[in-house]
């Protein structure tokens, strides 16, 4: 699952997973998925959304990188962050020759 990457789910209660927020110091698990929809919300930080809202808010870029990011992850498996350059990303994903 995409945000295990980020996180530990600590409690299931049928398709909701609950963890400890990585965008926010947390220590009551306040941080929900639907693992049908992939939707997240943190009831500490009040943040929420898909996996694109999610690498947006986690590594501080644009929407428009988070969902080629999102993308790329689709394809190959991997996020390209920290490691891969932004700009390659949009160009690779958004902007194929
Ligand atoms: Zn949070």
């Amino acid at each position: 699952m995409f945000y295990e990457l980020f996180l530990t789910v600590e409690k299931r209660s049928g398709s909701q997973l609950y963890a400890k927020c990585p965008l926010h110091p947390d220590t009551n698990a306040s941080f929900t998925i639907n693992e049908d929809t992939g939707e997240w919300f943190c009831h500490g930080c009040a943040q929420g959304g898909k996996e694109p809202e999610f690498i947006s808010a986690y590594f501080g870029v644009s929407h428009q990188v988070a969902l080629a990011a999102y993308k790329s992850y689709e394809q190959r498996g991997h996020l390209p962050f920290p490691t891969e350059d932004y700009t390659d990303v949009l160009k690779a994903v958004i902007m194929p020759k």
